[in-house]
């Protein structure tokens, strides 16, 4: 049978730790002392264990831990409910509740090798010890107080339902152990249900009950060829699990890679490298979609192809490499000062295409203004000591029948018009043929 048992990589910072191992500490004390009283008390009455039977289940328990697997989300999945509910049916719950936590205490020893820090081996310890044999005290003593035969020599109508209890409580009782220390370690509720664990821990219960007949009824031949088969079972289930978990990893890291992939491949395909803006085919794209959106409901928007005045210069004078820097800070100052709703893209070399949409072309001159106006008033400290870059800038806005390029060349002539007379400034399309 199955067990989500604490996963002991988990370290978190120390705060945690002492809280989660404050918890195991008790609930491991509160199996001692369960344990203990049932002992002192022959309450319930115990089957008599065979000798060599309680060495044999503890030795069987370890091993059926060690079958398991790390599952990413939900936990450590093993087959010790195969010696757990088998040692219940024969031995009796409180000698199989010994078993079961010393099995648990002990099995976590084995990670200290894989370098697991102490305090987490030994929290886990304490708490798998406490669950489990609290676990398989209280479902094994509710089993024998509703009638179900210990030891269990055959399945009749009368042990059918004990049986049927006996499994779900003891994985009801697991499942709520683990969920209250998952609460505990990570302050979260959440625990993944895998339909794969559940197989392997109702086969797990089921492989328990048939072991347990067995033993009880069978020759010596007998129970260890079942055991053999049983032993195989569990290693090949185990190791087609791990497989899978490798085969999950796996998948999952391609996937992850791919997607990261594909985000970027996006983003290049859409942006320029060197400002980080839109590209030349995305506002290409974006004008499309603008000009659309004005022949079906009438929204106007203006355009501004902005070139940097004189922009060899600063290439000449410094370096190409501080070409690329000033670039890459005028586009910042561009695509802060803009607003969200508008669309800001390196159109050329040292050219940009800004569009405003819902703005008329009075404004949309105002605002490249107010651009105008804080480029030549930048200082480029370090960078570009002395030097001033200014921006010529032609504006328009789209009107009725207007292609894209139509309206580009509009804006285009404007530049023109801007660098001829001077350089520096911002010429709007007339003023007079601006959309309401
Ligand atoms: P104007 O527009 O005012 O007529 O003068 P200009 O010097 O800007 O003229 P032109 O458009 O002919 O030259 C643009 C220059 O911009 C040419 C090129 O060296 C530079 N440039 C274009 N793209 C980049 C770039 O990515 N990095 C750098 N560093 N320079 C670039
Ligand atoms: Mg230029
Ligand atoms: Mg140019």
């Amino acid at each position: 049978m199955t067990t989500q048992r604490i996963s002991l990589e988990v370290t978190g910072i120390a705060a945690l730790l002492r809280r989660d191992f404050a918890y195991s500490l008790a609930l491991f004390l509160l199996g001692v002392a369960a344990l203990t009283a049932c002992l002192l008390t022959r309450e319930p009455t115990l089957a008599p264990s065979p000798p060599g039977y309680f060495l044999f289940f503890l030795l069987y328990g370890l091993f059926t831990i060690a079958m398991g697997y790390e599952h990413p989300r939900i936990g450590y999945v093993s087959f010790d409910r195969v010696a757990q509910v088998a040692s219940i049916l024969v031995l009796g719950p409180v000698d199989a509740a010994w078993i079961a936590g010393l099995a648990s205490l002990l099995f976590p020893v084995t990670r200290l090798a894989r370098g697991v820090p102490l305090i987490s081996v030994l929290t886990a310890a304490l708490h798998n010890a406490g669950l489990m044999a609290l676990m398989v005290l209280a479902c094994g003593t509710l089993y024998v107080r509703i009638g179900g035969p210990a030891p269990l020599g055959w399945i009749d109508a009368a042990s059918v339902l004990p049986l049927v209890l006996l499994l779900f409580s003891m994985q009801a009782f697991n499942d709520f152990g683990m969920r209250v220390m998952i609460s505990i370690r990570d302050r979260s509720l959440l625990k993944d249900v895998s339909f794969f664990a559940f197989l392997v821990e109702s086969s797990a219960g089921l492989g328990g009950i048939l072991m347990a007949i067995v033993i009880n009824r069978m020759e010596p031949q007998t129970i260890v060829l079942l055991i053999a088969v049983m032993s195989l079972g569990m290693l090949a289930l185990t190791q087609f699990a791990r497989l899978r978990m490798q085969l999950e990893a796996l998948v999952d890291e391609r996937t992850r890679k791919l997607s990261e992939k594909s985000r970027e491949l996006q983003r290049l395909a859409t942006h320029d490298p060197l400002t980080g803006l839109f590209n030349r085919r995305f506002a290409d794209d974006y004008l499309d979609e603008r000009i659309e959106e004005f022949k079906r409901y009438q929204r106007g928007f203006s355009i501004a192809l902005v070139d940097l005045d004189h922009f060899k210069r600063i290439n000449d004078d410094f370096s190409h490499d501080t070409g690329d820097q000033v670039l890459h800070l005028i586009s910042a100052l561009l695509s802060d000062r803009c607003r969200e709703t508008d669309m800001v893209a390196r159109y050329g070399g040292e050219e940009f295409l800004l569009c405003f949409p819902g703005t008329d072309v009075a404004t949309a001159r105002d605002l490249c203004e107010e651009l105008r106006v804080s480029m030549e008033s930048m200082d480029w400290g370090m960078i570009a000591p002395g030097a001033v870059v200014t921006f010529s800038a032609g504006v328009a806005s789209i009107r009725p029948g207007m292609t894209r390029r139509a309206l580009l060349s509009e804006a285009d002539v404007r530049l023109y018009e801007a660098k001829f007379s001077g350089r520096n400034r911002v010429v709007p399309h007339s003023l007079a043929g601006r959309y309401r």
